[in-house]
């Protein structure tokens, strides 16, 4: 458990929260004007390993060789160069703020944060928080870094960390009104840009389902067809690895941690959210609640109705251009065309 304290005076500034891994939507700008919830759950919080914030500067500003040392590795528009390891709350879960009447930029219909540190404490004033719940963005609270004290140092990473994760119920890929959830799109944009860097510019098998709804029309547009070379399997915690040489393997991220699961022997993986990732391996694992009475079997038989989703899915294309351009491979001139090809076409109908 961690609270974050003032830096300056030493004030609580959140609830008591435990590590989760960082949402794959946490810089996500979705549709035009809708108001997305909450980014973090309830009583956790999360670390952003990036740059994040002002000051942003232009990429031809900045060039090809200081962006790479920053872990960018193709053209984006602007990188941030503000300090790496904001911490994202819940807005809920933030004590003892107050805003910063000159530093409220944004408002379409709120906050969006890009005047920088827009909440200072409220004991000593100083700026330690960027709140954001302005349309189109998820609503969140990020502490800087460098104004908060409190992260625990002893934070567990890697194979280290537990996956003993009870309790968290999958998220499902579609949304109680028919379309495809906006996390989904989030996750799913980050985990192509892992696929296609691993498919070394072959074709890939999907299996049929979910991974061939989620991949298939991306995969199909920008990858060579013929003979598939190898096949998209999931691997991790509980599920065998076979064949390591011949597939790709979709594998969770640790809950808290946020890192990618391994094994001995696989190289080819695809990191996905932990809670999709199991869906993706038990699409019908439902959390049973103890109950009494109920619907007879005869109409349960139809209720709820299967979810079917309005369209075809797509991947969420800025994720998908903005998690390729941090994977090396990049450089490749295979794959950086990909990225050329997908950053010039902002309409492709895959996107
Ligand atoms: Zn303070
Ligand atoms: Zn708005």
């Amino acid at each position: 458990m961690a609270i974050f304290e003032c830096a300056g005076c030493g004030a609580a500034l959140s609830a008591p929260l435990s590590q989760a891994a960082l949402p794959a939507h946490a810089h996500q700008h979705w549709g035009n004007g809708e108001l997305l919830p909450v980014l973090m759950e309830s009583g956790t919080y999360a670390v952003d390993p990036e740059p994040s914030g002002p000051p942003w500067r232009r990429w031809e500003e900045v060039g090809d060789e200081a962006a790479a040392v920053r872990g960018v590795f193709a053209p984006v528009y602007t990188l941030s160069f503000g300090s790496p390891g904001a911490i994202a709350i819940a807005p809920g879960d933030v004590r003892g703020t107050v805003l910063i009447p000159e530093r409220c930029a944004g408002y379409c219909c709120g906050l969006d944060g890009s005047d920088g540190p827009n909440l200072a404490c409220v004991q000593c004033g100083l700026a330690v928080a960027t709140r954001i719940d302005d349309c189109s963005l998820w609503q969140v609270v990020w502490f800087d870094p460098g104004a908060v004290n409190g992260l625990p140092a002893d934070a567990p990473i890697g194979a280290t960390a537990d996956w003993n994760t009870q309790g968290r119920p999958a998220t499902p890929p579609i949304d109680p009104s028919g379309g495809w959830s906006v996390q989904w799109a989030a996750a799913a944009g980050a985990a192509l840009a892992h696929l296609l860097a691993v498919s070394d510019g072959r074709p890939v098998a999907l299996p049929d389902g979910l991974m061939a709804d989620l991949f298939g029309r991306p995969l199909d547009a920008l990858l060579p067809s013929g003979a598939p070379a190898r096949t998209v399997v999931p691997a991790g915690p509980g599920l065998p690895v076979r064949n390591p040489g011949h597939r790709i393997f979709l594998v969770p991220r640790n809950p808290r941690t946020g890192e990618p699961w391994q094994a001995p022997g696989i190289q080819r993986t695809v990191p996905l959210p932990f809670d999709m990732w199991r869906y993706l391996i038990a699409p019908d694992e439902r959390l049973l609640l103890p109950v009494t009475g109920g619907l007879p079997e005869s109409v349960m038989r139809d209720d709820p109705l299967p979810m079917r989703p309005w369209r075809l899915f797509r991947p969420d294309r800025r994720l998908f251009l903005s998690t390729l351009a941090r994977i090396p491979a990049v450089r490749q001139p295979w794959l950086r065309e990909i990225y050329d090809r997908v950053n010039d076409r902002p309409f492709a109908d895959y996107f």
